[in-house]
């Protein structure tokens, strides 16, 4: 039977938004000695917004996000729903788009008034044979060293410019962070993202260990690596891609404010999506067990 001081502590819990599922989650989290998080919906708003526009010589701001935010209409990704915003800002209309295709942590690409476009990360451009210009790089690392995510475009099998997005890190992450390294835990970041953008929201937060340009298996493969180490870890994420790493962690804390199937496969749910509350979850969970003892 459960003990009553672990009903009282779920019950305390649900009072602060923090929804615990069972006993073993609470009994878990009183062990736990390193938080991972996702970075983006998690530590940041997972709201961005387009800062810089660097089309390719010859080719004008207006006509290269024209043509990226037309691409990407059909994407449920963050960084495709801030381009269609900023196209829908300027007015501009955007045309139908043919053979949409998403490549989950890479981008998408479609054909666009008769043109093959193609958007996303470096590498996903790279493995389509698409040189990416040497020059342009000093200025997009001054963009992503500032945390913004970059994407690239290509049109027709050419690269046709940049585009800069930027995710504001969430107010209350901050003190999350600040509560957490008081309790004593290891805190790390996971994130598809460029190495640089991670490094750059890891160091302003004072995270102690990232890994970048991670796929939702890495992330589960780095919770299942960190637990055969001896550790106990709790993972925060919001995002469909964080569903094998949350059901991987030894407590998976999912986001109210993030994907249904994050939900289902957490111990833990944090109404609010305030991270603040990972601390709270962990301090109840050791009060709780101290005072079954
Ligand atoms: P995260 O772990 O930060 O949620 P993802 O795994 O979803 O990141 O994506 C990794 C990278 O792939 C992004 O930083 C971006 O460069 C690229 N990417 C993914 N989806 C898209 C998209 N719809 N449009 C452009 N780029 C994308
Ligand atoms: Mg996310």
């Amino acid at each position: 039977a459960t003990p009553m001081s672990v009903m009282v502590g779920i019950g305390r819990g649900a009072q602060q938004g923090i929804l615990i599922r069972d006993a073993s989650s609470l009994e878990t989290l009183e062990a736990v000695d390193t938080v991972v998080f996702d970075k983006t919906g998690t530590l940041t708003a997972g709201q961005p917004a387009l800062t810089s526009i660097l089309p390719s010589t010859g080719r004008s701001e207006e006509e290269l996000l024209r043509i990226a935010a037309a691409a990407e209409q059909q994407s449920e990704h963050p960084l495709a729903r801030s381009l269609v915003q900023a196209a829908s800002a300027r007015n501009m209309k955007l045309p139908a788009v043919e053979n949409f295709q998403s490549i989950t942590g890479g981008g998408v690409s479609a054909l666009v008034e008769g043109h093959e476009v193609l958007i996303g990360k470096a590498a996903l451009l790279q493995e389509h044979g698409i040189l990416l210009p040497v020059e342009q790089q000093p200025a997009l690392d001054s963009l992503r060293q500032q945390g913004a995510t970059v994407v690239h475009v290509a049109i027709d099998g050419t690269f046709a410019g940049s585009l800069a997005v930027t995710d504001p890190i969430k107010d209350s992450t901050p003190q999350a962070i600040t509560d957490l390294h008081a309790l004593g835990l290891k805190l790390a970041m996971l994130t598809g993202d460029n190495v640089v953008t991670a490094q750059s929201v890891a160091s302003k937060l004072g995270i102690d260990e990232v890994r970048a340009g991670v796929t939702p298996a890495d992330k589960q493969a780095y919770l299942k690596q960190q637990h055969a180490e001896g550790h106990r870890v709790a993972m925060a994420g919001d995002g469909i891609n964080d569903a094998p790493a949350l059901a991987a962690a030894d407590v998976g804390i999912a986001l109210g404010t993030g994907a249904d199937i994050a939900m289902e496969s957490a111990g833990v749910t944090l109404m609010s999506g305030d991270l603040r509350g990972v601390a709270q979850a962990i301090r109840l969970s050791r009060a709780t067990m101290q005072n079954i003892r």
